[in-house]
């Protein structure tokens, strides 16, 4: 890609930034660089080195994701938690305090509840926006939010996050997985870091693991020692499918966005259905926020069954949507958070977080949005 005169928009983004123009061929894709050495001294003067995050495989995915996020540079990770634990051991040592949404991803969770404080750091856990401001101590260091979480789909209000943040010279992280950057940029709205499980909507073909931060180049400086020191690198090959897919990212969101409206608008007028749990609806809680802050509203949705005991006997009749873990593929599928995600917690906790038994998750695909509805339809029918 040339250097152009206007500003590019996101689909364009997609398909040409960072990408690897190869000089002796022309190849318009970027070649995989599989070497673990390389010769010394080089035209670019640099020490190549795969847990380095600087071969032209990671670079080329990491120029990609800094142009769609907003921000000025990034790292690639070989998972979502590689890149989170990462982030936090990076920018957080002992003694110091840091704010953290509850209804976090399970596994950030864990880490953060186990793992963090081993190592001397103190943490908090935020059940609503005013707990933001309400647990901040002397010591905070950061807030970290996640935003629409998962299953609910609640959002926190990232701009008065990062407000009340930058007002004490405080970082703030945010998992940006389920929004992803064609719907949501929390860099423009004053967050400080992006991390992202790129195993989801990124790469969005349900075949690989793969985690990325994107910050200033300052933040990312200060991560990336840390980052080669704890090895969480993306081999190259990753990082081509990767690339790969971002190519189509803009456009398996527009569908997502489009198929998940459907779906929820659909679910709500279902005499089955007690309630519907999407961003896009005028009736969601956060309805106002997420409209403020989001360009489309996801592809993600959860609904609960007005009869409990129907939920995992409806998980087996769908015909089209798999009932499997995970999210953010081309495919629809189901999962019953309570008996996946959230089966660690008591029933006491889940009840607290509204994690009940009736409620079914849905990550939306890329398939024809009839085909979808009718697939439910068919599903539900065959319940009563
Ligand atoms: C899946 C997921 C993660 C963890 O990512 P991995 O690639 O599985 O390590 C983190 N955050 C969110 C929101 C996720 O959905």
């Amino acid at each position: 890609m040339k250097n152009t005169d206007k500003p590019l928009k996101p689909a364009t983004l997609c398909v040409h930034a960072g990408a690897y123009r190869d000089e002796a061929t022309g190849a318009i894709t970027t070649p995989i660089f599989t070497a673990s050495s390389y010769a010394y001294p080089n035209p670019a003067d640099q020490n190549f080195y795969q847990r380095y995050f600087n071969t032209p495989n990671q670079r080329a995915v990491a120029a990609k994701l800094a142009a769609l996020e907003q921000g000025e540079d990034a790292l690639v990770f070989g998972s979502g938690m590689a890149a989170i634990t990462t982030v936090l051991f990076a920018l957080l040592k002992p003694g110091d305090h840091a704010v953290f949404q509850e209804d976090l991803y399970g596994g950030s969770y864990h880490f953060v509840a186990s793992e963090l404080t081993r190592f001397g750091v103190e943490v908090a856990f935020a059940r609503s926006q005013g707990d933001f401001t309400a647990l901040l101590r002397p010591n905070t260091r950061l807030i970290y939010v996640e935003s629409p979480s998962n299953p609910l789909l609640r959002c926190v209000d990232l701009a008065a996050v990062a407000a009340l943040a930058k007002a004490r010279g405080l970082l703030t992280v945010i998992d940006n997985t389920v929004a992803t950057p064609i719907n949501q940029n929390p860099l423009a709205l004053g967050i400080s870091v992006v991390v992202h499980s790129a195993t989801k909507y990124l790469n969005g073909h349900s075949d690989l693991n793969a985690g990325a931060v994107i910050a200033s180049r300052e933040i990312i400086t200060r991560i990336r020692p840390f980052a080669v020191n704890h090895g969480g690198m993306l081999d190259a090959h990753a990082c081509y499918m990767l690339e790969r897919g971002l190519k189509t990212l803009a456009l398996r969101i527009e569908r997502q966005n489009a198929n998940a409206g459907k779906l929820a608008g659909w679910l709500q007028k279902h005499p089955a259905i007690a309630r519907v749990n999407y961003p896009g609806l005028p009736e969601h809680p956060d309805h106002a926020v997420a409209a403020r802050q989001m360009r489309g509203f996801g592809g993600m949705l959860s609904f609960e069954l007005r009869d409990a005991a129907q939920a995992g006997a409806l998980l087996g009749r769908f015909k089209l949507a798999t009932a499997a873990l995970s999210l953010g593929g081309v495919e629809t599928l189901v999962t019953s958070p309570a008996k996946t995600s959230h089966v660690k917690m008591t029933a006491e906790e889940r009840a607290r977080v509204g994690i009940r038994d009736a409620l079914l998750r849905v990550s939306v695909g890329i398939e024809d949005g009839d085909d979808i509805i009718n697939d439910f339809q068919q599903a539900l029918e065959a319940q009563s």
